[in-house]
């Protein structure tokens, strides 16, 4: 592996706390190391939040909330607008953090330029956040307040640490909230350098605190803290049904969930292929398969499954250059770490043990590192755990079908339903099927990662998960 010269490789790399404005380490001293998961060297060591530097970031947060809430929502924009200046002139060194720490490629990062804009797009949401009037009533005029929470506390995970950040903070904070975050345990470093462009943009201290840390005891400790009032967890089913049942048992926190994926793609016999194919390669091998809305199964027709699965094939594996993340043309790196790497190579070896058909990848790359080879697993029963569960990782199933009432079936036959998508010539297919599918996000002719800001899964209504109603009956 080449020792790097990236433009972003900083002098020293923060690891402390952030809280109340200031880099401090945890009260306990204890430290954490990670690993780039391309070499297996020591990437940092960095201080381990536990309940009591997450007290101490509450009372920090509980603090400036008065001040800040009080703000009107155009002077808060000005502070957005600023952090996003700052993180916009740093987002070199941001690339370089998550290459080291979960083997984003440096030089080919591909979501890095969304982290300003998403705060630029909060930032200009900050006189959307309005209530109603009503004249319903007679002798009466009622108004509904839309007010932020108080503290708010945010988990994020790893595989997109600085977008997940800006989608938590920049909607937390424009409504007036003051905030608690947890970093993943995988890829604190970057999201290091979000917190201090938030302190160079002169945000005022205590507004945003950041902690790294497990999530046992430092994501527990948010989740039932009694002084947060609202809490937002991206990550797995798993852990968001813990976060549920924390929230319950504390103080009934809102709670609001973004989970996991196994999203279907229905490629039918009169698609254009030449759309399809590349979109579908894309989607799997994106982040190397680590996306929440990976399109990881795949319904082809029957008549045109041998020549789709040719093309799928040639595709995936000419699609871009595995290796070292901080090289300059490497665009796909390693699984985060061992331990997403051995989850993955756990899918192959079921796969491997019920003969199913491979026809390409099946084994680890064959770079030194935590690299898994692009993965086509063909005819996988429908029971089967590999359409169950979440892969995450650059491996996709093709099944085939025949009719359309059974692929939608199929289709729908997830606990998930986080994105679906169709390709087809057909406009009421694609209709009927942006209908039936069930699933937050459709994609007709086009699969993940296209996204809109303006939709919902993009941002459009955070704000009203940053607020909670009230009603204010006024008698005439
Ligand atoms: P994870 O659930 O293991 O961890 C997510 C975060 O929760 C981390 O910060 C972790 O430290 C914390 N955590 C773990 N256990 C906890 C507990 N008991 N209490 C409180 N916090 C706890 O998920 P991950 O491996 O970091 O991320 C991958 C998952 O995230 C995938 O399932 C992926 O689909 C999902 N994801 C979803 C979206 C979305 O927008 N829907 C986006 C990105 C990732």
């Amino acid at each position: 592996m080449s020792e790097s010269t990236h433009p972003g490789k900083p002098a020293v790399i923060e690891n402390r706390l952030f809280i109340n404005g200031e880099f401090v380490p945890s009260r306990s001293g204890k430290k954490f190391d990670l690993y780039n998961p391309a070499t297996e060297a020591l990437s940092a060591s960095v201080y381990e939040a536990d309940g009591e530097d997450v007290d101490r970031a509450v009372a920090a947060a509980k603090a400036a909330f008065p001040a800040w809430s009080e703000l009107g929502g155009m002077q808060r924009a000005v502070y957005l607008n600023r952090w996003a200046d700052l993180l916009e002139k740093n987002l070199a060194e941001i690339s370089y953090l998550d290459a080291i720490c979960m083997g984003k490629p440096a030089y080919n990062d591909a979501i890095a330029h969304y982290i300003p804009t998403i705060v630029r797009f909060f930032a200009a949401k900050a006189f959307d956040v309005t209530g109603e009037s009503s004249l319903n009533t007679p002798d009466f005029i009622n108004i509904s307040l839309r007010q932020p929470f108080g503290v708010c506390g945010a988990i994020i995970p790893w595989n997109g640490p600085c977008v997940m950040l800006v989608q938590k903070a920049a909607g937390a904070l424009i409504t007036g909230n003051t905030l608690v975050m947890k970093s993943s345990e995988k890829a604190p470093l970057s999201c290091l350098v979000a917190a201090r462009c938030a302190r160079e943009a002169g945000l005022p201290a205590g507004v945003f605190n950041l902690l790294n840390g497990y999530g046992r005891p430092c994501g527990e400790a948010i989740a039932r803290h009694l002084e947060i009032r609202k809490i937002s967890f991206t990550g797995s089913t798993l852990t968001g049904k813990a976060i549920q049942r924390m929230a319950a048992e504390s103080n009934l926190k809102s709670v609001t969930l973004e989970l996991g994926g196994k999203s279907p793609l229905v490629i039918w016999d009169d698609a254009d292929l030449a759309k399809a194919v590349p979109a579908a390669a894309t989607s799997i091998l994106l982040n190397t398969g680590q996306a929440c809305f990976a399109s990881s199964r795949i319904y082809v027709h029957q008549r045109i499954a041998p020549d789709f699965l040719d093309r799928l094939t040639s595709a995936m594996t000419a699609h871009g250059a595995s290796g070292d993340p901080l090289a300059r043309d490497t665009t796909r790196g390693p699984q985060a770490d061992k331990q997403q790497f051995e989850r993955v190579m756990s899918y192959l070896s079921l796969a491997r043990d019920g003969h199913i058909t491979t026809p390409l990848g099946g084994t680890r790359g064959p770079e030194p590192g935590y690299f898994i080879a692009p993965t086509i697993l063909t005819d996988v029963p429908e029971t089967s755990r590999l359409m169950k569960e979440e892969i995450f990782g650059p491996v996709v199933i093709v099944n085939t079908f025949h009719d359309e009432d059974e692929v939608m079936q199929k289709a729908n036959d997830t606990e998930y339903g986080l994105y679906a998508s169709v390709f087809t010539r057909d406009l009421g297919r694609a209709l009927r099927a942006a209908k039936r599918l069930e699933a937050g996000t459709v994609g007709v002719n086009c699969t993940s990662p296209t996204l809109a800001f303006d939709m919902p899964f993009g941002g459009r209504y955070a704000s009203d998960y940053w607020t909670e109603l009230k009603s204010v009956l006024i008698s005439l």
